[in-house]
């Protein structure tokens, strides 16, 4: 069983990692980021409620957040193991998926820390050109990064539960140092 949480600041690769290690261990990689904008794409009520914070590069409130990682860590394919990305974003959201584990009698395994300078961040996420990848909305980003989801990696280092990576290599070789710092437990697919 794969328990993972992905953390480092917008354009690390959390989403490109989490996504293979997801693949590899036949695990859903449960995006947050994603499944907002496919909210705000279809128009649904959290959508319309998400899309001015998402534009601004701030973060979303955490109730709208919260109802949504109760719900979808509760299906059934998130039973067996998943790679959380994007979520926890800030302590109060860490304390909630801790009461949450408990209550659905599951753990984390790992927390995976990606580490890459800002410089070569603010270049990846321009080239990306997402929507909200404007070098404004990315400067807002960086710094909401900093000020709120940054101090989980004291949070989880304290729990033991931290391994740092450095994202500032080629993607085979993140994915190589990931697979070498976690025992991946992908055998049951
Ligand atoms: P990135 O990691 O490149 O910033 P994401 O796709 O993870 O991109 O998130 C994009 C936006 O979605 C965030 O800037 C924020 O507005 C919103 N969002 C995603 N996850 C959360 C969360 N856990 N809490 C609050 N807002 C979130």
């Amino acid at each position: 069983m794969t328990r993972l949480i992905f953390l480092g600041a917008p354009g690390a690769g959390k989403g490109t990692q989490a996504q293979k290690v997801a693949e590899l261990c036949h695990i859903p990689h449960i995006s947050t980021g994603e499944i907002l904008r496919n909210e705000v794409a279809q128009g649904t009520d959290l959508g319309i409620q998400a899309k001015s914070y998402q534009e601004k590069g701030e973060l979303v409130p955490d109730q709208l957040i919260l109802d949504m990682v109760l719900h979808r860590l509760s299906e059934a394919d998130a039973q067996s193991g998943w790679i959380l990305d994007g979520f926890p974003r800030n302590v109060a959201q860490a304390k909630f998926l801790d009461e949450l584990l408990e209550k659905l009698q599951q753990h984390c395994d790992r927390v995976i820390n990606l580490e890459v300078p800002d410089q070569i961040i603010v270049d990846r996420l321009l080239k990306r050109g997402r929507k909200d990848d404007t070098e404004e909305v990315i400067r807002r980003r960086l710094e909401v990064y900093r000020s709120q989801t940054a101090p989980l990696i004291d949070y989880y280092n304290e729990r033991h539960l931290l391994v740092s990576i450095q994202g500032n290599q080629s993607m085979e070789e993140v994915t190589a140092s990931l697979k070498k710092a976690v025992d991946l437990d992908c055998s049951t697919p």
